[in-house]
């Protein structure tokens, strides 16, 4: 029985740790070859390549800022020389580093917006044109986050960040499906990762958030490597401009 992405080529955006690495593994664990972008950690994306090789497939890790638009041509381009083409494009690298709204320093809005937003834009552009050029239509995915429905105290530079890459998602599902490209946003509640290490090693919010999940755990990059996979394979041919929320119940629990 064929594999749900077999044959698809897979790209994927700051992918050397967290949600970005696990996708690009378990992407490569459902038949596709993966090029990961990273900007500076190395061995990171030497782990995440030997995970992509480990399930027998190929991997390639380009090394890139997201932040400077060039760099998303040059994704693009190195990925199509080293796996022949773009099927599935995930926009995941981000950043969001925690502070108070009223002394937000200007070069961390700078940064934060320039990162998750704009790096969002130029890299879904360039992955779209090489789509089209190619004609076989594409799924778009973009890691937007809970955060893009709902505030948070110390995010406030964040969370427009995230509403705007949903916004992207449903305006270029409606540019794009004249191309057969679908675009589509998942939307993770809270994953242990690097990005809420900090945050949440305040053991007290970490239970607070982990009470407020109906299933009981708060998740793990792992978790979001199915809902990937769905929207990336033909399985979900006729989703596009859909929002799906990867948060085990969080955001409906508002008792
Ligand atoms: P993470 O910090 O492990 O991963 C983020 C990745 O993006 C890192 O590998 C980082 O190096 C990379 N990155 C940051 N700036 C970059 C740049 N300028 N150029 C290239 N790469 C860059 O955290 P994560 O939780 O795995 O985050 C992945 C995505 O998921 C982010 O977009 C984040 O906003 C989103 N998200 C995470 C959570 C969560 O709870 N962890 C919740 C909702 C959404």
């Amino acid at each position: 029985r064929a594999m749900l992405l077999e044959g698809k080529k897979v790209l994927v955006t700051g992918a050397s740790t967290g949600i970005g690495r696990a996708v690009a593994i378990g992407c490569a664990q459902h038949g596709a070859d993966v090029a990961i972008n990273y900007r500076s950690d190395d061995a990171g994306a030497e782990e995440a390549i030997a995970g992509i090789e480990a399930a027998g497939r190929k991997g390639v890790a380009i090394k890139g800022d997201v932040a400077d638009p060039a760099a998303a041509g040059e994704f693009v381009a190195k990925s199509v020389e080293a796996l022949g083409g773009v099927d599935v494009f995930v926009n995941n690298a981000g950043i969001c580093p925690f502070h108070a709204f009223l002394d937000m320093p200007v070069e961390t809005v700078t940064r934060t917006m320039n990162v998750n937003l704009l790096g969002a834009y130029f890299m879904v552009q360039a992955a779209a044109n090489q789509m089209v050029a190619q004609g076989n239509g594409g799924s778009i995915i973009a890691m937007s986050s809970i955060s893009a429905l709902v505030g948070g105290e110390f995010q406030t530079h964040y969370t427009p960040t995230k509403a705007g890459v949903l916004s992207l998602m449903q305006s270029t599902a409606i540019a794009l499906g004249k191309h057969k490209i679908r675009c589509n946003a998942l939307l993770p509640g809270t994953i242990l990762t690097e990005i809420n290490k900090d945050d949440l090693a305040d053991t007290e919010k970490r239970e607070y958030m982990e009470s407020r999940v109906p299933l009981g755990r708060l998740g793990q990059p792992e978790d979001m490597v199915g809902p990937t996979v769905f929207l990336a394979s033909n399985l979900s041919e006729y989703v596009t401009g859909a929002a799906m929320l990867v948060d085990g119940g969080a955001f409906v629990n508002l008792q």
